[in-house]
């Protein structure tokens, strides 16, 4: 079997009788920058929720790299690379944003930090890269409490960075950002993916052409419609349930 990215397929959650996920099927090709866009309680969170293992799927199938995640816990799912970025920023106020990014890369992609991890020069080096990356290389020494709301976003995501993820997925990350850091947020998310795939969550769907990748549209669980932004803004089906109230 080739190794195909995320893969899911026929995927449905049921919560007592409701249909979180209804048959739903996607493939995320490795590298690929994904976004998946949709009414509120299409699914798009339970669709996270499923791949990082917080939901077991009530049937269907869910493989990362050919793994079936439906197997697998949620820390050992982080473990294989799988990174998940929620909405609300969870960086440390009191710490720099150095120490942010170092503490993320003690983690052994685990919520368990390794005490005897001794910073060299490799882990430098590989901070500062990720500082450049995300834009933060002037404020290393700053507090994270001093940032704005965007640049505390995008320090998150360094810190997911830090951790080597393979898959990154990113729920809502612009919502709250001012008109240029979004701008940013999209250059950002396109850099990361070609050598990780990402799949974004969004609702906003300016920074979704932005980010110029393929989009799905969820509705009631399974896909809409799928392909460029101008072809799914054009899609009747698309007008009707979402982009048309
Ligand atoms: P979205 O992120 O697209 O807005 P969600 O995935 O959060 O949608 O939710 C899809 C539907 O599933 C919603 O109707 C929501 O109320 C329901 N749902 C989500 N999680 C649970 C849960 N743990 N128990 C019961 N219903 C849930
Ligand atoms: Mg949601």
């Amino acid at each position: 079997m080739s190794s195909t990215g995320l893969y899911l397929d026929g995927v449905s959650v049921v919560f007592d009788g409701f249909r979180a996920l209804n048959n739903l099927s996607l493939i995320v090709e490795p590298g690929e920058l994904r976004a998946i866009i949709g009414p509120n309680g299409a699914g798009k969170t339970t669709m996270m929720d499923v791949i990082t293992g917080k939901t077991r799927p009530t049937k269907g199938i869910v493989r990362f790299h050919d793994t079936d995640l439906t197997r697998m816990d949620e820390a050992s799912i982080a473990t294989m690379g799988i990174g998940r970025k929620f909405q609300k920023p969870t960086v440390f106020d009191a710490l720099t944003v150095f120490e942010n990014l170092e503490l993320a890369l003690k983690a052994p992609r685990g919520p368990i930090p390794c005490i005897r991890w001794k910073l060299n020069s490799e882990s430098r080096g590989k901070i500062d890269s990720i500082m450049a990356e995300i834009g933060l290389s002037e404020r290393v020494q700053d507090r994270a409490g001093l940032l704005s709301h965007g640049q505390k976003q995008w320090l998150e995501i360094g810190m997911l960075l830090a951790q080597d993820p393979q898959l990154l997925l990113v729920d809502e990350p612009v919502a709250g950002m001012t008109d240029h850091e979004t701008e940013l947020t999209s250059t950002l998310l396109r850099g990361i993916a070609g050598t990780r795939s990402v799949v974004v969550v969004e609702h906003d769907l300016e920074f979704v052409r932005a980010l110029g990748s393929r989009v799905t549209v969820l509705h009631e669980g399974s896909v809409l419609s799928e392909g460029s932004i101008d072809h799914v803004q054009n899609d009747p089906r698309v007008i009707e349930v979402y982009l048309g109230r």
